[in-house]
């Protein structure tokens, strides 16, 4: 995820629509990390660290001749460079958590997991917030809600429309219909040879306003939704992004290829769903509905 406000970041307006062939080198990247996201399905369970989670994750990426792209990252504005392979942030923690060494997941946790890898010159960008055992059913449905808006949103990321269109459709259906909170500060972003590129795509917006969505363009779609209120602060770590009530907040991620006529997921979540059925320490967090037709 991109940071907006919080760190500043500089505009470019420079956006890279991408041939097929990129696309399948995008795509490759993606099904890394979302071989990663399922080897964290597989294993999660109370007692377990971050830091194990995190040196598995950067062997694995390692091992496909790939590179984490979050580790050594260091964003606009931010003073030290991110130093792990995976973002894990649990229960109030929104984004950008340090996997810790000393805090061990426990029974009722969230634990959203954000992965970047470059393999072959191109990026790779995916999360998914886990449950861990007896979660609440309020934080449950807020995982549902979540999980379900990110295909709101990914249904709108078609030749023709525009970047608001998405951060519409996730806002009306998390804030309006659910009461939740849009986080404002950050944002999805376009994927390339850059982890992180133009255009933003934020996601609370207007239908028809923002950039026009073209063939070729390949961005993260990446809610963050709040249980409480929207309002987020950073942590003393310098880069876990908390929110500021301390109630839950979760989120989901999927890279996409804007076609002509349907969105092309490049990421893939049946597998990290497949481990997680299969991971009795694991609740299963189930879309609230089925949306859109992604197939071409
Ligand atoms: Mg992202
Ligand atoms: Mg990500």
């Amino acid at each position: 995820m991109t940071m907006r406000s919080l760190l500043n970041q500089p505009k470019t307006n420079l956006i890279f629509y991408k041939t097929d062939e990129e696309i399948e080198l995008l795509r490759d990247a993606c099904l890394l990390v979302c071989k990663v996201l399922t080897h964290v399905g597989a294993n999660l369970k109370p007692g377990m660290k971050g830091s194990q989670l995190d040196r598995e994750a950067e062997e694995l990426i390692r091992d496909h001749g790939a590179t984490p792209a979050f580790k050594g990252y260091i964003g606009a504005g931010s003073e030290t460079a991110f130093p792990s392979t995976l973002c894990i942030s649990l229960n109030e923690a929104v984004v950008h958590g340090i996997p810790s060494d000393e805090i061990a997941f426990k029974d009722g946790d969230i634990v959203s997991v954000d992965c970047g890898v470059l393999l072959n010159g191109y990026h790779g960008d995916a999360a998914y917030t886990f449950a861990i055992g007896d979660v609440d059913e309020a934080t449950m449905e807020l995982l549902r809600v979540t999980k379900t808006s990110l295909y709101k949103g990914i249904e709108q990321a078609v030749h023709g429309k525009r970047i608001g269109d998405i951060g519409f459709a996730i806002q009306n259906y998390t804030e309006r219909a659910f009461g939740y909170s849009v986080v404002r500060e950050l944002v999805g972003h376009g994927v390339g040879k850059s982890l992180h590129e133009d255009p933003e795509v934020p996601n609370y917006g207007k239908r028809g306003n923002g950039v026009l969505m073209r063939e070729g363009l390949v961005i993260a779609i990446e809610p963050m939704i709040n249980l409480g209120k929207k309002d987020v602060m950073q942590g003393k770590d310098g880069w876990t992004i908390v929110s500021s009530d301390k109630k839950p907040s979760a989120h989901y991620e999927h890279t996409v290829a804007v076609r002509k006529h349907h969105a092309d997921i490049l990421s893939d979540h049946d597998p990290i769903e497949a481990a997680i059925a299969m991971n009795s320490e694991l609740k299963t967090v189930e879309a609230k509905e089925e949306i859109g037709v992604f197939a071409a």
